[in-house]
């Protein structure tokens, strides 16, 4: 096929053709003359008919219908001239316009789900409290053997509610781009030290070994943001201990890589079913709804964890068996000159 130029070049050239010869020939035999015109005519108005119109034709009427479409089609114009080259275009456009689409509904589909989430895990403490203050004002206040353990209850829900909305709040900024992260250099190995320190209360309280696992009097510079990485190894020591029994025991762990650090959080606890581990990143999945709610969870602790250790440009891995335990590892970029 040749392209639309030289189409409309032969259809006006023949037309132009016709009518000189037409006008020589009429002077001497009208009836030629008239039927050499036609020919013509028909010639210049077929090639600018079939290779021009109808295609054009084509593509207007793939558009209009396209516009009530539910399921968008694919334009089918055979031709190789620039009328080609426009359907292929369109059929691109139509593309990225389709998967625009689909996955402006994932995100309508997400952003759903998770303010049903959010009501839901709000509406639940904010009941709780409402039920045990009224029951407080209703004459229990007064009863010595309730009134005290119903204020505990209810000043732990206003604490529930207080770590939902601080990493709700969290969860947000990360997402939006507005948590901007201080990146320094710092010695990894006091670091880890002092973040052990400070969670073993919390292990001693449920009888459960805390321990830092490698040299300590190694030093090693890692680039990163310290606050951020603090609150990755808070939650994933916590989430150790939460999901452990008495008397099993949580390592952390530090291997010194070529360029990186690997840091390993490691329990004996309850484990995680295989089927679960792929989840359990995404913001309110939990294992266990009922044990998370028990000892505090929120559903969030591992969303935050994941993008703040993408934002590190590494990637948090979890190996898991029922029954046995759990481990989490990411790596951090080390100093070179360190
Ligand atoms: P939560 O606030 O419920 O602990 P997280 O996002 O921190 O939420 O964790 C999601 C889920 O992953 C938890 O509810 C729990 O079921 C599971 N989980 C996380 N860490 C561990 C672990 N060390 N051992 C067993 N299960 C874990």
């Amino acid at each position: 096929m040749y392209s639309l130029k030289v189409q409309l070049f032969a259809a006006s050239f023949i037309a132009l053709l016709g009518g000189a010869v037409s006008f020589y020939v009429i002077s001497t035999s009208p009836v030629v003359g008239a039927a050499a015109f036609f020919l013509c005519f028909l010639l210049s108005f077929g090639i600018l008919y079939f290779y021009i119109y109808r295609p054009v034709q084509k593509i207007q009427r793939f558009i209009t219908a396209q516009q009530e479409a539910i399921a968008p089609q694919r334009l089918m114009v055979n031709s190789s001239d620039e009328l080609q080259e426009l359907s292929d275009s369109f059929n691109g456009m139509l593309e990225n316009l389709k998967s625009d689409i689909v996955q402006m509904k994932k995100l309508e589909r997400v952003r759903t789900e998770f303010l049903g989430n959010v009501s839901h895990e709000l509406r639940t403490p904010i009941f709780s409290t409402q039920g045990l203050l009224e029951t407080l004002l209703n004459g229990a206040v007064d009863d010595t053997r309730v009134n005290r353990e119903f204020l505990q209850r209810a000043l732990h829900n206003t604490e529930r509610l207080n770590t939902l909305l601080t990493e709700l709040i969290d969860i947000s900024r990360i997402e939006s781009g507005e948590m901007k992260l201080r990146f320094r250099f710092f010695d990894v190995v006091p670091f880890l030290k002092s973040v052990v320190d400070e969670m073993q209360t919390s292990a001693t309280q449920r009888t459960i070994s805390l321990s830092l696992v490698g040299d300590e009097l190694k030093s090693i510079d890692i680039y990163g943001d310290k606050e951020r990485l603090h609150q990755v190894l808070v939650n994933l020591i916590d989430n150790a201990i939460k999901y452990s029994e008495p008397k099993d025991r949580v390592t952390v762990a530090f291997h010194e890589k070529a360029d990186t650090v690997a840091i390993c959080v490691e329990d004996t606890g309850i484990g995680i079913a295989p089927q679960h581990l792929p989840r359990i990143f995404e913001r309110f999945y939990r294992v266990d709804r009922d044990r998370s709610r028990e000892v505090g969870g929120t559903g969030l602790g591992l969303a935050i964890v994941k993008h703040i250790v993408e934002a590190h440009n590494s990637t948090i891995e979890v190996d898991s068996l029922v029954g046995a335990g759990t481990k989490f590892t990411f790596e951090v970029t080390k100093s070179h000159s360190g």
